[in-house]
């Protein structure tokens, strides 16, 4: 089956009962058993729900995993995988993380004697510096949030392969439309469905898919153990947005590149990372491992100051001031007050992350009146 016939019947079986189409909401804590033990595979919400297997199964299908587990937030669904490790264990990890990856990492696994190193990974093989007989995961976020970096996932595997450790993407900016991680030699994928996937900007949802039996069993005991599972509402919910998603990020990608030219041709622009533009440093290895080059812009201006950035994050119409991305509206955030604020200036401007950055999450939206409003915006 190829991806935009997936996204619509992966997974997918009309309710045998009715002949529903679309998959019904199982709303329900427990399943009546004809004898104990006699049951049709479901005992307890918690550890099984229709709604939540049909949408484990598209997405193991998006990602061409061997099996998916869903968690009530991308948060969760990344604490279920970092759970695989034990104290002393080491994480080598990219360096400019989702800001709440970061802060679960240090601030909750760190008091349980995990371990993690953040280095630079735009040379993939300088990751063999940083593994240590005691390296059980490496952490890969691509493309990198703010400034839309690119690491190159196949050869990070590579490079560590016949280490004992499980290769992680959080494949969230990109999307299973435009990048495969399994397909490049990861072991384990996990999105903020909360994104792309989901797509309208009205769920709170996290998937992990896996490349193996064994990840899947671990994690589904961690999944039923644990407890942070999605309710059946919200699987309904990223289901439905899924069906979608290939038209949605197809968009996204055209508009976020038409954009990208109109910023270059500003005068008051000064910087646009966009890893579409052939001058891109990282513009090969996009080309290699994604479909497209995503729905994300970000850009700063040649009078660098917060203020500058305040009033054109103040008067556009169409692009919503808020954080998040990856919703059919278009999103405008200005990272060094908002989701990048915990990291220190000097930490930020080392990365090119300056007082006057602002991202884009480019919706599919009229481009003619995204580029009108960031005009008038920045006019
Ligand atoms: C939003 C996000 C997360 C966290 O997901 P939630 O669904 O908000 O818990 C993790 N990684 C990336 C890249 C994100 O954008």
């Amino acid at each position: 089956m190829k991806f935009n016939t997936k996204v619509i019947h992966a997974g997918i079986e009309p309710d045998p009962t009715t002949g529903a189409i679309m998959t019904p909401i199982f709303q329900t804590s427990t399943y009546v058993q004809a004898s104990p033990g006699n049951h049709k595979g479901f005992e307890y919400a918690r550890s099984q729900n229709p709604t939540r297997s049909a949408l484990e199964k598209n997405l193991s299908a998006l990602e061409n995993g061997y099996d998916a587990i869903c968690f009530a937030s991308g948060l969760a669904a990344m604490d279920a995988i970092l759970k695989l490790l034990s104290p002393g264990d080491e994480v080598v990890a990219t360096n400019d993380l989702y800001g709440g990856s970061y802060r679960l990492m240090t601030k909750v696994f760190g008091n349980y004697g995990i371990n993690f190193r953040f280095v630079e990974l735009e040379d993939a093989g300088s990751i063999r510096d940083h593994i240590t007989d005691k390296t059980k995961m490496v952490w890969i976020e691509t493309p990198t949030n703010p400034m839309l970096n690119i690491i190159d996932i196949k050869a990070v595997c590579e490079a560590v392969k016949g280490n004992d450790l499980y290769v992680v993407v959080d494949n969230t900016f990109a999307s299973p439309y435009l990048q495969n991680p399994i397909n490049l030699g990861a072991d384990i994928v996990m999105h903020s469905a909360t994104k792309y996937l989901g797509g309208h900007s009205d769920v709170v949802h996290g998937a992990v898919i896996v490349k193996t039996e064994e990840l899947a069993d671990k994690l589904h005991f961690i999944q039923n153990a644990v407890g942070a599972v999605p309710g059946p509402q919200d699987c309904f919910l990223v289901l439905r947005g899924i069906k979608t998603l290939h038209l949605r990020v197809q968009r996204a990608c055209e508009n976020a590149r038409k954009i990208a030219d109109f910023l270059l041709t500003n005068e008051k622009v000064e910087n646009v990372y966009y890893p579409g533009f052939e001058d891109n440093p990282n513009h090969e290895v996009a080309k290699r491992q994604m479909k497209d080059f995503g729905g994300m812009v970000s850009f700063d201006l040649k009078e660098d100051t917060i203020d500058a950035a305040n009033a054109i994050l103040s008067k556009t119409h169409y692009f919503s001031l808020a954080e998040s991305l990856g919703g059919v509206e278009s999103l405008i955030g200005h990272p060094s007050t908002m989701t990048h604020a915990s990291i220190p200036r000097e930490e930020r401007l080392k990365v090119g992350l300056t007082d006057s950055l602002i991202r884009l999450s480019v919706g599919v939206e009229d481009v003619e009146d995204l580029i009108s409003d960031l005009k008038a915006a920045l006019g």
